[in-house]
This record gives structure tokens, sequence and C-alpha cells, in this order.
């Protein structure tokens, strides 16, 4: 039984590395012109319901691609662009439905960004506090959002090794907002429920 078992996972995990990219993620991983992506906002509809829906894990076999090289390149392009000027982005602001995130990382020397790939808070702190945020997709609003100080996030790396890490203070805020986005939820929702 065991052994059943364990066959039925090794084959699970062939199956979901062997997943790339679908068509319709292929071409808008490379749609349009230079690096910086379009960002969808929800001051349009369409956009909007991407914006508003669960995203799907990546696999090994995305991660290894040179369509996730190119997501890689653009994204951080995007948010680094003279216009966004963001402190992290997610996947499905470019209109990728798919769990990866960039933050920069405020707790590390250089403050660089860096990727991390199906992201997920496993504890938050019961210490909370108040503080200022807006969104690429969100025009015109910024407000005070209440979250945990401190968070232990587990991750993928680029080399898809899993890793978890304590993240503490204004980083640890960046992960809460981009990882809800992969949720399909905004920070606006928080000021709706005050
Ligand atoms: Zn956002």
């Amino acid at each position: 039984m065991v052994k059943y078992l364990y066959l039925i996972l090794m084959l699970m995990s062939a199956m979901s590395c062997s997943e790339g990219f679908t068509t319709a993620e292929r071409e808008v991983i490379n749609a349009g012109q230079g690096d910086v992506m379009y960002v969808l906002s929800i001051a349009h509809q369409s956009d909007s319901v991407v914006l508003r829906s669960q995203s799907k894990p990546l696999t090994c076999q995305m991660v290894s691609s040179e369509e996730f090289a190119t997501l890689r390149r653009r994204m951080l392009a995007t948010v680094q662009s003279p216009e966004h000027q963001g402190v992290g982005i997610a996947a499905p602001q470019v209109g990728i439905l798919r769990r990866v995130v960039a933050v920069q990382r405020f707790d590390k020397a250089d403050e660089p960004f860096e990727f991390f790939i199906n992201p997920e808070i496993v504890e938050f702190s019961d210490e909370v506090a108040a503080g200022g945020e807006g969104c690429l997709s969100v025009p015109d609003i910024h407000d005070d959002v209440i979250r945990s100080q401190r968070i232990t996030l587990r991750y993928y790396d680029e080399n898809f090794e899993q890793h978890e890490q304590i993240i503490e203070g204004f980083t640890a805020v960046i992960f809460q907002h981009e990882i809800d986005h992969l949720d399909g939820k905004l920070f606006i929702d928080y000021l709706e429920e005050k």
C-alpha cells in the first residue's frame, strides 16, 4: 500500500513537471514591444476579472523554460519602470494567472528585487500595524492597511527548491500584498472591511 501511494506521488510530480505554459500564456508573456508589460487595472472591467481570479501554481517545467526567463525579465522591468516604481509585482498584474511574485527586499543590503515561486504564508504574527499602501493595478488610491509585522514564508526558488524564511517589517507587508494578488485579493478589500 505504501509502495502504491509512493508510485502515485511519483507519477503526480512527474506530471506536474511536464506541464509548460499554455499557448495563451506564452502570447501574453511575449506580447508588445520592449520589456515593460501592460499592467492590468481595476479601472477596466476585463482586467478586473483577471485581477479577481485565482492563480495556479507554476510547475518546475515552467520555471526552467525560456518563457519564465522572459516573464521574469519583463516583470522586473515593469515594476522598476519610471512610470511605476513599485516595490513588488505579482504575475496576475501582467495578465499571467500563475503564482509568482517579485518583491523588493528592503530587509537586505542593496535592496534587491527577488522572485518567489508558489509562495505561501504559513504563519502570520499576531503583532500588526497600519501602513500606507498603493497598487500598480489600483489607480489613485493610497490608504492604510493593517498587516502582520512578521510572516513565515514558504516558497520555491528559481531552481525549484523549497525554502522557508521568516520576514519582518515593511518587506513582510509587501509579501502579504503581493501574495493576496495570487488569490484575487486587493488591498482595497481591507479598506471596505474597516
Ligand atoms: Zn498590488
